[in-house]
């Protein structure tokens, strides 16, 4: 298995949520949706529990003060629940919207596998630290296991669309 370990390569700095990236996100708060600059942006406005704090996120300068901002504003109550499906969602937005950004995912299938959010920064759920003092814990790695689930799908709808043109290449029936 060809392990893509951190996103800290320049060549794959696109698939970190602080990279800049219009991200188009919507949910059961904002329901008309709104284009974040990263999809930490989006991420972080999610947890929202009203439209001002999502707009309050959205205007962070930077994915560090979105996430900043994430911790200062009213959690969602089923936030645990539904982190992970929200990640996915904005994921599936990031890499089919954007073309480069849609581009640059399909060009790792012939490099890497998998992805995993290697890190320093003790964060064991999304990615997997290597600090010292996380060695003995496992990394769930969630960020990096939905990045290679989202381009899996990019994949298939790739397969099938191309099928489709097959068939339809094909020439007209011996009838006429
Ligand atoms: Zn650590």
């Amino acid at each position: 298995m060809r392990m893509l370990h951190g996103f800290s390569d320049n060549k794959y700095e696109f698939l970190s949520n602080f990279y800049a990236c219009d991200t188009f996100y919507k949910n059961d708060i904002d329901p008309e949706g709104y284009v974040y600059k990263t999809a930490e942006h989006a991420f972080q406005a999610a947890k929202a529990t009203s439209i001002e704090d999502m707009r309050y996120v959205a205007d962070a300068h930077t994915p560090g003060d979105a996430k900043r901002r994430g911790r200062m504003i009213k959690l969602r109550p089923d936030w645990e629940s539904i982190k992970d499906n929200v990640m996915l969602t904005i994921l599936r937005s990031k890499f089919s919207d954007d073309q480069d950004m849609y581009s640059r995912m399909m060009a790792t299938v012939s490099e890497y596998d998998a992805f995993c959010e290697d890190n320093w920064w003790h964060d064991n759920y999304w990615g997997d630290c290597h600090c010292p003092k996380c060695e003995k814990i496992f990394g769930r790695n969630r960020l990096g296991i939905l990045l290679t689930q989202v381009r899996d799908e990019l994949i298939h709808e790739y397969i099938g669309r191309t099928k489709d043109e097959q068939r339809t290449e094909t020439p007209v029936s011996e009838k006429d």
